[in-house]
């Protein structure tokens, strides 16, 4: 099964995004190595929700232009999508399993719940482990 590891520091940078965006769902992009099933953030890039909704979150074109020119830059694969959901749990929303499903590219979304204040990591509708490292 994938896992997905993040460091203290990495998990308190979007806690601290997420916390600084509500209302709002709040989204960043993880950078990183995949290695077999191992998924090991090495960047995070905070990003901006342009719908500034409490349940939906999209990326502006020229954002996705960049996350792509980023894993360029950095020499990193784009590992995953993080988003919150403020007054929500950390499962994926029927938006979220639509967009999940057109996605096939295998991306480890993490979720982070407000309201529990715990995080989420799914490949597809599957929960994978969150490590610490
Ligand atoms: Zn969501």
């Amino acid at each position: 099964m994938q896992k997905i590891i993040l460091s203290k520091i990495q998990k308190k940078i979007l806690l601290d995004h997420s916390n600084k965006e509500e209302p709002n769902e709040s989204c960043a992009i993880l950078y990183g190595n995949k290695n077999g099933e191992e998924n090991t953030v090495k960047e995070i890039w905070l990003t901006e929700n342009i719908d500034a909704s409490p349940i939906e979150f999209t990326l502006s074109n020229e954002q996705t232009l960049e996350m792509y020119k980023k894993s360029e830059e950095l020499n990193l694969e784009i590992i995953g999508i993080f988003h919150s959901h403020p007054k929500g749990e950390a499962y994926p929303s029927h938006t979220d399993e639509k967009f999940m499903k057109i996605n096939q590219d295998g991306y480890v979304w993490i979720i982070y719940s407000g309201i529990n204040k715990n995080f989420k990591a799914f490949v597809l509708e599957s929960e994978i482990p969150i490590e610490e490292n």
